[in-house]
């Protein structure tokens, strides 16, 4: 739209005292309407603008991120991959990056990268229960970037505030992981859409550890594409534990719920779910049947040598091998939306 076609359509919903945001997207802008969208009227002047070329009333709570929104068709991509489209989509590496130990990490990506994984993840600053656990620290940030150059794969990297979103995405940072901690904080959930813009930075964004229905965690999602990000990947981590022994209460089986409801991609972290290695498999493929269009798993080349949960938790390369062949398997016979419903 020019700027004047967009000063007509702004003037037309101002009449009926509704706003117009617009949302870039990779392929095409959709240019939601906030406010009172049902007015009969001004649905009727809009559609007689010849240079739109929709103009839908979506009855949804989450209008861009609902399955029948204009964003329908969008695809998010990391680095070359579309995620979802040909087969499962594979984020791997330490849930903590280990500062004094650089080779550590750089071993672990090469070897991921050898086994076939689509973006490393790398945590450099940590939400800690425990406020005297170790913390993170930028200097870790280079220490993944270094992974990224080496292997040519994007890298997920979580920032819990403003300053920490800043630097990552001005050293280009693939993916913005979003924690389970920061699912509801809707004022950061809004700076990293409005700090993302236009760009081709995904986000990952966790389910948090308290959300109950799957419309809250979409809603989160929406803050971040209302604010002008649409290249969303809703992340199903566990909830609060109900299962004595889980780290948290498995929740793949949420995926077809979101896929019911939402375009967005799913991948499912199996690590946190369960919080032990070696259920990570079973929780892995699970989601896969499921439905989900990825994974996202903490590996480490050696976990015994890791901090933060990779002692307990981290995969080795090769058990992430059998992981992404059994879900391989899987994939064709996963869950799968009805594509008229
Ligand atoms: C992590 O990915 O290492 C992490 C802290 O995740 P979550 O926010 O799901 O606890
Ligand atoms: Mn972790």
């Amino acid at each position: 739209m020019t700027p004047e076609q967009l000063a007509e359509v702004e003037r037309i919903a101002g009449e009926f005292d509704c706003s117009i945001l617009e949302i870039v997207g990779r392929n095409r802008c959709i240019y939601a309407i906030l406010g009172d969208e049902g007015r009969e009227l001004m649905f009727n002047r809009l559609r007689g603008l010849d240079f739109l070329a929709r103009v839908d009333l979506i009855e949804s709570p989450y209008k861009s991120m609902d399955r029948k929104s204009a964003l329908a068709e969008h695809q998010v991509k990391v680095g070359e991959t579309s995620v979802g489209e040909g087969g499962p989509f594979f984020i791997g590496g330490h849930c903590t990056v280990d500062p004094e130990e650089p080779n550590l990490y750089l071993e672990t990506a090469a070897a991921l990268k050898e086994v076939g994984v689509h973006a490393l993840r790398g945590g450099v600053w940590k939400p800690r229960t425990n406020p005297y656990s170790y913390q993170g620290v930028s200097k870790a940030l280079e220490i993944v970037l270094e992974a990224k150059a080496r292997t040519g794969l994007p890298v997920d990297v979580e920032v819990m505030d403003t300053e920490q979103l800043e630097i990552a995405v001005d050293a280009g940072v693939d993916v913005l992981q979003i924690g389970t901690r920061n699912a509801l904080n809707y004022s950061l959930l809004k700076e990293v859409g409005k700090k993302t813009v236009g760009s081709s930075t995904a986000v990952l964004l966790k389910r948090g550890r308290h959300m109950a229905p799957p419309n809250e965690f979409i809603a989160a999602a929406e803050y971040i594409v209302a604010a002008g990000n649409p290249n969303v990947m809703l992340c199903p981590r566990g909830t609060m534990p109900a299962l004595d022994g889980y780290r948290n209460q498995p929740d793949e089986s949420i995926t077809p719920l979101l896929k019911d409801k939402t375009w967005a991609p799913v991948v499912v972290d199996p690590s946190h779910s369960v919080g032990r290695d070696e259920y990570v498999p079973a929780c892995s493929m699970a989601a896969l049947a499921y439905g989900a269009d990825g994974l996202c798993i903490e590996a480490h080349i050696d976990p015994s040598k890791g901090i933060g949960d990779d002692p307990k938790q981290a995969v080795t390369p090769a058990a992430f091998a059998e992981i992404m062949a059994a879900c391989r398997d899987i994939w064709p016979r996963r869950y799968q939306p009805d594509p008229l419903g």
